[in-house]
């Protein structure tokens, strides 16, 4: 294959288009010549494409992300452990035996529920559905779920809870455009979506954009003309702050009344609930004055178009939803969601974290994003796949909980992983090693030997993003199509291909096809009449080009904007929530000791756990390493210098990094990038606890203290030092 393929970004959720084209002279027959043709692909070329999210730009991670295709480091074959405790190379019909007969043998003494299934939002649509069918019907467990459950679980709640349905931007970006503010909460698309800061232009000419952060992030540099606002609140104060600035927007009388009373439902509740939100307490609370409280409330209702978008800053908290749900309330009292030209949103995150949770990963759901306990669904469903809706097993537990089954009695006891680096990603992820290390079967698909495979019993090696056809779910809900490039390295194979296989070697009557058009042809029929309808999309529309925005009933010519008539609950109109601070949500700083807030983030540079983005040598050349960022006075407090070595630590772990000292973070808080493996990974720091309502686990605000590792020895706990020797 040497011609052009127009393609996407195999990283984040806007889907910056693309177009590879495999460099003149190296076709595939030339390269599966060459000697290490097991592993390479041909070299390939990547150049940005025109689409509404990116018009023609990347990022670096998009520009250097064929560098992947010929990594040294890649898997070339699936790979078991042996009786020495090594990994060694296996033919696949060895790997696929070994891990369909463990299977069996785990089910029939332990019970069906003791096979998990881990998801990721970087799987295709057609991945994501059929390894929910899997799970549910080769394996016939309800034990699956996926990593989505730590970035998009709280804004998924709080909107399906207001509006009746979980997309996370219901209009086009490009909507953005025209806007004269954006209220931007917990998201720094400056550097993790950069093509995206193109759609701020004209807020930001306008002298309207406004971004919510502890951090002066390259976003929030985005304000320096002096005609922005950058609002630095304590970390974890984002509900207080909304809730302020919903009571300002009440008591000044800058309700939309009209909209309010004609498309929503609560208002009393909401207007109850805030009344003690005064901006002066909202300021000794926040540390943001009750001053710009008042301007930016007032400003968020001068009209003009005006949107409100948070990200994962405000929602991975113990309190995410009830922090998403006041965005929402103060979008819904000044009129937003529905009205051209304004609006409120979500930035979904993952490549596929919009259509990864629509199809039936989640452990509640079926395709369609219908509900798992819901006959009518179930019946729906059972159809499509032929069976009886009893075979179907019930709602699952969520990612956090699956992790803590992993290994006990009565839990999990083989975990099947796909798209996932749990024990970089995953918080507390001590406890999830643990887990993991307590299997009988662990079983890894990946392109790479990540810190995760790394630990598995057996490791598949899967096709790119490149090497594959299927469709992604843009941050938009728009589905768009992923086209194959290059031919795989003969050693590998696409997830189908392995769904298929191993359900054949388990005796499942139920067709999985490894054909993706086919696949998509099915999931279609799953999701028609769900609240995520495909049915009227089909591949040869997604090859034109034609802008497919969900719900795309048969027939229909799609949703590029929801709500503009009504909301998705049945009669039509969005829920008000009142929501309180819960004060012993999360633990806090000890007045009086060194402890201080630990924020966890992204970089530029690299994309989730780094297990793609630490291998390509530009993006490892430029940030090798995590630093802790604290403010200079803080790291004189401590006596801390520039590029000291230092431990960041708590009662879960502890992270030795060095440290970058930086005025651009409050001194009550330090930042540690999550990109980082073994002793690195921010997330031996972070709690497991989660949201009551969407069980996505608090990565922002977490209390450690930190040292310079020449101060630290005397005072380190025994069992961290074990954990990292
Ligand atoms: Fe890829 Fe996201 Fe960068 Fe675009 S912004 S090139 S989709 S990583």
């Amino acid at each position: 294959m040497t011609h052009p393929a127009d393609t996407h970004c195999p990283y984040c959720a806007l889907q910056c288009a693309m177009t590879l084209t495999p460099t003149i002279g190296t076709t595939d027959a030339a390269a599966s010549a060459s000697p290490d043709a097991h592993v390479h692909s041909a070299p390939v070329t990547v150049e940005g494409r025109d689409f509404p999210t990116n018009r023609g730009g990347l990022c670096k991670k998009g520009w250097t992300s064929a560098e992947l295709l010929r990594s040294p480091s890649r898997l070339g074959a699936p790979l078991v452990r042996g009786a020495d405790g090594a990994l060694h190379e296996a033919s696949w019909d060895e790997a696929l035996d070994l891990i369909a007969t463990s299977l069996r043998d785990i089910r029939s003494e332990h019970g069906a529920d003791a096979v998990g299934v881990f998801g990721g939002g970087g799987l295709t649509n057609e991945k994501s559905y059929l390894l929910g069918k899997f799970a549910r019907l080769a394996l016939g467990t309800s034990r699956i779920d996926y990593n989505g459950r730590y970035c998009m679980s709280s804004a998924a709640a709080a909107g399906n809870r207001a509006f009746g349905v979980d997309r996370g931007l219901p209009f086009p970006l490009e909507d953005l455009d025209g806007a004269d503010t954006i209220l931007l909460l917990g998201t720094n698309v400056a550097e993790t979506m950069p093509p995206f800061i193109g759609h701020l232009a004209g807020a930001q000419a306008a002298g309207g954009l406004v971004v919510v952060d502890p951090r002066r992030t390259a976003t929030a540099r985005l304000t320096d003309d002096g005609k922005g606002l950058h609002l630095q609140p304590a970390p974890g104060t984002d509900l207080p702050l909304l809730l302020g600035l919903i009571h300002v927007v009440i008591a000044e009388r800058l309700v939309d009344l009209d909209y309010v009373a004609s498309r929503t439902v609560g208002f009393d509740r909401v207007r109850r609930s805030v009344a003690t939100w005064w901006p002066e307490r909202v300021q000794s609370v926040t540390g943001v004055a009750a001053l710009t409280l008042k301007r930016l409330a007032r400003r968020l209702a001068a009209g003009g178009g005006t949107y409100i978008l948070t990200g994962r800053g405000v929602e991975q908290h113990v309190d995410g939803t009830d922090t998403a749900t006041a965005a929402i309330n103060l979008a819904l009292l000044l009129g937003l969601p529905g009205r051209l030209g304004s609006g409120y949103g979500t930035l979904t995150g993952q490549g596929n974290g919009q259509g990864g949770r629509e199809h039936g990963q989640k452990c509640d759901q079926l395709p369609g994003y219908r509900k798992i306990v819901d006959p009518e669904a179930r019946a729906h469903v059972a159809r499509v796949w032929g069976v009886d809706p009893a075979v179907i097993p019930g709602p699952g537990v969520p990612a956090i909980e699956l992790l803590k089954l992993l290994g006990v009695p009565d839990g999990v006891r083989a975990l099947m992983v796909h798209g996932s680096n749990l024990v970089v990603s995953s918080p507390n992820v001590r406890d999830v090693r643990a887990g993991l290390e307590r299997l009988d079967l662990l079983v890894v698909c990946d392109f790479f030997l990540s810190e995760t495979a790394a630990l598995a019993d057996v490791v598949l090696p899967i096709t790119q993003w490149a090497e594959e056809e299927g469709t992604m779910t843009s941050l938009e809900g728009r589905v768009i199509r992923r086209r194959r490039a290059l031919t795989p390295p003969a050693g590998v194979r696409d997830e189908l291909w392995i769904l298929h296989e191993l359900a054949e070697r388990l005796g499942s009557t139920a067709a999985f096809d490894t054909d993706p058009a086919v696949v998509f042809e099915e999931l279609r029929l799953a999701s028609e009449g769900g609240l995520a309808d495909y049915s009227g999309i089909d591949y040869a529309m997604l090859d034109r080009g034609d802008a497919a925005y969900w719900p795309f009933p048969r027939g229909s010519r799609g949703t590029p904007r929801l709500f503009a008539d009504r909301f998705a609950h049945p009669d039509g109109l969005a829920r008000l929530v009142p929501v309180t601070v819960r004060e012993s949500a999360r633990p806090a700083p000890t007045p009086g000791t060194d402890e201080i807030t630990l924020v966890t983030g992204r970089l530029l540079e690299h994309y989730q756990s780094g297990a793609q983005t630490r291998r390509v040598p530009e993006l490892l050349e430029s940030q090798p390493e995590a630093l802790a960022s604290m403010h200079p006075a803080t790291a004189e407090r401590l006596g801390i210098g520039d590029g000291d070595e230092v431990e960041v630590v708590n009662h879960r772990g502890l992270v030795r990094c060095r440290a970058r000292l930086t005025p651009d973070i409050r001194p009550d808080a330090v930042f540690l990038p999550f990109h980082y493996g073994d002793e690195q990974a921010a997330n031996l720091l972070t709690s497991d606890e989660v949201d009551p309502i969407s069980s996505m686990p608090e990565f922002k605000t977490n209390v450690v203290s930190v040292r310079r590792i020449a101060d630290a020895a005397s005072v380190r706990l025994p069992e961290e030092t074990g954990v990292l020797a």
